[in-house]
């Protein structure tokens, strides 16, 4: 069955039974300065589970192309991961509730999709005694039996696998899903093998209800929701690699032209031929991810989504330069051309995506180049001195050059320069030790001079200005610098051209209108880990970030990793107005703003 076949069943299944087709958002969700990217369908429905907007619909049924980060390392590396997917998700928002969503899941997988029931196995909430708050989800254990599925393959989990929240408080719920037993010879061929286990005999097709019926009011309070709803979602990939009888999502239909194309252009193996096909699905997904993403607005730069991107192309260009592929652009055409059908906006922005990956590649391969000549000279030295390489000497590359770590190794290694035993702890201290001085720097990121009143209130407006910035230009401004007086602030941005005047007086408009709400400026601290997941703005890739951070809030209007100090309201500042507006060179702007007291 091919992918878009599927796609269709599923969408024409739930419209016939009363959903509503909603259309897909953009992989940057519009309005939501909380998250970087749309990491699944319900992301555009949030506020309707929380009460705070009215749904089209109480069924709703979608397509959305998605993007998630937090593996971007194993891509590649298994038969599943990837960055970019696209999620098939269904939804009642106060209408059925756990047997219909069942009743669906199962209806549509065995007479639809014509999944034999020995080969399906479900999980459900089983209770855990580290949440005697919230009791086990029964309910669903006992329908998915009733409708005839053995009971030998309905399995209990516990919190990790079977529960699901948005964050420390709100909408969460008991999930159930099911999977594929793809046979014994994927498996760990252990006893205790079943869902849930690590080895790949049972792969996760279909998250079949997020039961959404508790709100979590604090840390051990669960109360019942008004109204119950139910999130389903399901990776088109995963679905396709199933029905197609293929061992891995790359062999899907949805990747197949791509990976051949990539094959015939590479002009060297890589050793062993598994790790040849590796790195070729590493640059087919990276590639088909930059596609998605540069046609929905995203440019590489060194912040938030462009950091992304800029991240997956450079993945991408050092994987293809150990299979011998240069020029990622010319991939471009097969990724267009495969998804014509059902993204058929891709055709008109090919040219553009093809220059933007050609000029990122182009600037990546002038800095390996650069970073190669310093090293053969640091080398010279190094074997006059007779020293190894250390952890610091790498962290200097990468930071200097945008070079992969490993890249450096290997570099050095070819110089016949000895690597130092610990330097991979050493790199790794480098770079903790860089990150607390960011820190540190985060601290006068306003570029606070004192901290009197005014200045506070100042910088405290250049989170309402960052904010209404976006919320007026778009998403692809990025704050570049500031610098605070008592008398006035200073903002530097990305934008590619002079502000209008309409432009400026929605900006004043819009940070009056927060300051007249008198919104509370608050701030919590969290690790990067949890800051990522309430989707804080800030650069959650970095994986080498530890420690706490402070995530500051004001009223739901924005949210920006800082150190402060700030107002505790808004209310108190003054009437905003921007005296000035002005190109500082190279897609920048600048913008002064004062603050009239006695509004
Ligand atoms: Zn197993
Ligand atoms: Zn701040």
């Amino acid at each position: 069955m091919k992918s878009r076949e599927i796609e269709k069943k599923f969408i024409q299944f739930f419209v016939s039974r009363k959903h509503l087709l909603i259309p897909q958002i953009s992989l940057v969700p519009e309005n939501d300065p909380t998250l970087l990217f749309t990491s699944a369908g319900m992301v555009a429905l949030k506020s309707y589970f929380l009460g705070l907007e009215k749904p089209p619909h109480n069924r709703l049924v979608n397509v959305q192309r998605c993007l998630r980060t937090t593996d971007i390392n194993k891509v590649g590396q298994n038969a599943r991961t990837l960055s970019f997917f696209e999620m098939l998700g269904s939804w009642s928002i106060g209408d059925y509730f756990k047997e219909g969503a069942i009743k669906l899941a199962w209806q549509f997988l065995t007479t639809h999709l014509n999944f034999s029931p020995e080969n399906l196995w479900v999980s459900y909430f089983a209770g855990d005694s580290d949440y005697p708050q919230v009791p086990a989800d029964k309910e669903s254990a006992k329908i998915w039996q009733e409708i005839g599925l053995d009971s030998d393959h309905i399995v209990g989990l516990g919190y990790q696998d079977n529960f699901w929240q948005s964050g420390e408080i709100g909408p969460c719920g008991p999930s159930t899903e099911v999977y594929f037993d793809r046979g014994e010879s994927f498996g760990c061929k252990e006893k205790t093998c079943r869902p849930g286990c690590d080895c790949d005999r049972f792969l996760e097709i279909w998250n079949a209800g997020v039961f959404m019926q508790y709100n979590r009011t604090s840390q051990d309070q669960y109360q019942p929701l008004p109204f119950n709803s139910v999130d389903t979602g399901a990776g088109l990939e995963r679905l396709a690699m199933v029905l197609q009888k293929k061992n891995s999502v790359f062999e899907t239909d949805l990747f197949i032209p791509l990976t051949n194309q990539i094959n015939k252009l590479a002009s060297i193996g890589s050793g062993q031929e598994a790790d040849k096909q590796q790195l070729i699905n590493r640059i087919a997904d990276h590639i088909r991810a930059s596609v998605f993403l540069i046609a929905d607005g995203v440019v590489p730069s060194n912040q938030e989504q462009g950091y992304i991107l800029r991240r997956l192309i450079r993945r991408a260009v050092d994987a293809a330069d150990r299979i011998g592929l240069s020029d990622l652009s010319q991939l471009v055409s097969v990724v267009v051309v495969n998804y014509q059908s059902a993204y058929s906006y891709l055709a008109g922005q090919e040219d553009k995506i093809k220059q933007i990956l050609l000029t990122e590649e182009g600037g990546f391969r002038k800095a390996i180049r650069r970073g190669k000549k310093k090293i053969i000279l640091m080398s010279e030295e190094k074997k006059t001195q007779g020293k190894p390489l250390s952890g610091q000497e790498v962290f200097y590359f990468t930071q200097t050059f945008g070079l992969p770590p490993e890249l450096v190794k290997k570099e050095f290694s070819k110089q016949a320069i000895v690597l130092n035993k610990n330097i991979d702890q050493e790199l790794l201290q480098a770079q903790k030790e860089h990150q607390q001085k960011s820190r540190s720097d985060q601290k006068f990121k306003g570029g606070l001079a004192d901290n009197s009143d005014r200045v506070v209130a100042y910088h405290t407006a250049t989170h309402l200005l960052h904010q209404a910035l976006r919320t007026t230009l778009g998403d692809h401004v990025h704050q570049t610098g500031s610098n605070i007086t008592s008398h006035r602030l200073r903002f530097d941005f990305i934008h590619p051209k002079a502000l209008t005047k309409e432009e400026i007086s929605k900006i004043e408009k819009i940070i009056n209108e927060q300051i007249k709400a008198n919104l509370p400026v608050t701030y919590r601290e969290k690790t990067i880990e949890e800051a990522k997941k309430d989707g804080a703005l800030a650069f959650f890739e970095d994986r080498y970030r530890q420690g706490k951070i402070r995530v500051y809030k004001i009223g739901d209007f924005s949210v920006e990793v800082c150190g402060g100090p700030h107002l505790k309201r808004t209310g108190l500042m003054g009437k905003f107005i921007i005296s000035k507006e002005k190109s500082i060179g190279s897609g920048k702007r600048r913008i002064y703003g004062i603050l009239e007291e006695d509004q």
